[in-house]
């Protein structure tokens, strides 16, 4: 077994979250990988790691993983709830089916996970719970209503239980990236919007990439448990807004 911590990161099948997986591997961490595409986590062939096809709206999925990584690694010592969708649209013309997965996932997803872990995390107190938000948690964008939605409300409960968790020397981390080149454009399905947001991406120059926020989030956790670095706003220096 480790001497590190176990590592949860939730949607390490692609972009941030992979980026993350990889980092924390190379530091040397214990990892439990989950998102629904089971193969992808795998191809990854991290050491000392776990991959579980888990959706995170199913609460028992998640917390079925974590057990089964525990009895391998020993207790979770950090989650990344970085699993999200992003599905652009506009509140008269969208599907609101498309609302609802964003609830279920970017919110309902980031909670299950919370659920799953905390109460152990202040048992020992010792943990961290890093929740992967957005800049739009803290400002609006044209056709992001729904998801600036979802956003902002990781961010207010992220400050709230990070209180409520602190006289238990437990962290919580807010991560606020602006456009990070992955697949998260990928699932909106207006093709109007997805032009509109690559030209925007294009006039920026180069967005940020998945390494540096893993780089972002890498850091968080590792400053000493006494220091709790409460949010991480990053952007591509040319992002103007
Ligand atoms: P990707 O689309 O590349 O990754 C999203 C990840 O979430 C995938 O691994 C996907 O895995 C997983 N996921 C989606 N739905 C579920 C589900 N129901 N259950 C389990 N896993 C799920 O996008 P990013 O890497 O960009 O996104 C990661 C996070 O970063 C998201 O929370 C996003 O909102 C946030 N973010 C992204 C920004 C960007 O510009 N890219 C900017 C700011 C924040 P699978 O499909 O295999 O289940």
């Amino acid at each position: 077994m480790s001497n590190k911590g176990l590592v949860v990161i939730t949607g390490a099948s692609s972009g941030i979250g992979e980026a993350t997986a990889r980092s924390f591997s190379q530091a040397g961490y214990p990892l439990l990988l989950l998102a629904r595409r089971l193969d992808r986590l795998e191809a990854l062939k991290l050491p000392n790691t776990v991959c579980e096809k888990v959706d995170v709206t199913n609460r028992d999925q998640i917390k079925s993983a974590v057990e089964k990584a525990e009895k391998k690694y020993g207790p979770v010592d950090c989650l990344v709830n970085n699993a999200g969708v992003m599905l652009l649209g506009l509140a008269d013309t969208q599907d609101p089916k498309e609302w609802e997965q964003m609830v279920q996932v970017n919110i309902m997803g980031v909670l299950n996970g919370i659920h799953v872990v905390f109460a152990g995390m202040k048992e020992r107190r010792h943990g961290t719970i890093i929740n992967v938000s957005s800049v739009a948690g803290r400002k609006t964008y044209p056709n992001h209503a729904i998801y600036c939605g979802t956003k902002f409300g990781v961010h207010a409960f992220t400050e709230q239980i990070r209180e409520e968790a602190s006289s238990f020397d437990v962290r919580f981390i807010t991560i606020a990236p602006g456009a990070v080149e992955t697949e998260l454009l990928s699932h909106t399905t207006s093709k109007e919007i997805i032009d509109g947001y690559n030209e925007w991406k294009k006039e920026m120059g180069q967005p940020l990439q998945s390494e540096d926020v893993a780089s972002s989030i890498l850091f968080a956790y590792q400053q000493p448990q006494r220091v709790c670095i409460r949010e991480i706003v990053l952007c591509a220096t040319r992002q103007d807004k």
